[in-house]
């Protein structure tokens, strides 16, 4: 549990229309929806100190100083559980870690819950279950959880978080009140991200499509030195697809799936629209490879990208992957290619 107890400022409106008179009142199970890294979890956890606090705030917020808070704050509250899948780092971006990461949450932390729903709380108060994010439940997991939402003992509540509301049983999300959780502005996420120090605010949101947590990730680490690595590769005058794989052999596959693909849309998107999206401090370099780009063939390399997410998450050979994904890339360029 991090030190937050407030939702993130461009939430605010809907957490104060959801805080609770008294905490029974609240809808047992909710389910927040909106895209990734714009603050669901925040949310959550913010609600969940709310509804566990023992002295609220005046704005009904949690205390931040009352025992419960502190519990939160240690990670130690008996009245609250939190699900999350066994994440690469916190952020998913660090390289070299997706092996180490599961994509899903099993059964058996969910029915571990169930003792949990059923035993009277520590302290006369709420229990908060926190699920994140909601489409990372497996299959078994997520029927054994409706049995545990279709009437859990008043003062229960369960919130979950997700980016993908479609993939989340049609039982799940009948079962819970849903509360859309929107971006916040351009101007507001870049003034947000400037005053928690991030030194390219306009960039990091650009490349993460507007979402500003994802963008304050992004300035850790040395994100955006590998970033530039793999386009100074990626866009040399000969790319020499046996030591680009050599070069990139310890990059994360995820990582350079992902900037191809932020790199193929933006080729479409110039072809199309004369515009870039991800890549603003590359477009010069955008503009010459979008003049020699085949634009089938462009968008053709973008869906399949978009495909290989979902075999990105598991363990390959890093390297022939790389060296694949850039042979197919160098497709776009070839007119012979299109078919
Ligand atoms: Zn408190």
């Amino acid at each position: 549990m991090t030190s937050v107890m407030r939702p993130l400022p461009w939430h605010w409106a809907e957490f104060e229309r959801l805080l609770p008179a008294p905490s029974r009142e609240l809808a047992h199970a909710l389910l927040l929806r909106g895209p990734r890294g714009v603050g669901k979890l925040d949310f959550a956890r913010a609600l969940a100190a709310a509804l566990l606090c023992e002295t609220p705030a005046r704005d009904r917020t949690a205390c931040g100083l009352c025992q419960s808070c502190n519990w939160l704050r240690a990670g130690s509250h008996p009245d609250y559980r939190e699900l999350q899948p066994v994440r690469a780092g916190e952020s998913g971006l660090e390289a070299n870690d997706e092996r180490r990461a599961s994509s899903s949450i099993t059964i058996d932390p969910i029915r571990a819950l169930a003792d949990f729903v059923n035993i009277s709380s520590h302290r006369g108060g709420a229990k908060v279950i926190l699920i994140h994010p909601g489409e990372a439940l497996n299959p078994n997991a997520a029927n054994a959880l409706l049995k545990s939402l279709e009437e859990p003992p008043a003062g229960t509540h369960f919130v979950l978080a997700t980016h993908r509301p479609h993939q989340l049983l049609p039982t799940i999300r009948s079962r819970c009140l849903q509360i859309g959780l929107p971006a916040p502005t351009h101007a507001c996420a870049s003034a947000w991200l400037e005053a928690e120090g991030v030194s390219e605010p306009q960039l990091a949101l650009a490349h993460s499509g507007g979402a500003p947590l994802l963008a304050r990730e992004l300035a850790g680490g040395a994100y955006w030195a590998r970033r530039s690595a793999f386009l100074r590769i990626l866009t040399l005058s000969e790319l020499d697809i046996v030591s680009a794989g050599e070069a990139l052999r310890d990059f994360s596959i995820a990582e350079v799936l992902g900037w191809l693909q932020k790199w193929s849309y933006d080729l479409a998107r110039l072809q199309a629209h004369g515009s870039v999206r991800y890549n603003p401090d590359y477009r010069s370099e955008l503009d010459r490879a979008s003049a020699r780009a085949d634009r089938l063939a462009v968008l053709r390399f973008t869906r399949e990208t978009v495909r290989l997410q979902a075999i990105a998450q598991h363990p390959l050979n890093a390297r022939l992957f790389i060296e694949d994904l850039l042979l197919a890339y160098q497709d776009v360029f070839r007119s012979e290619a299109r078919s």
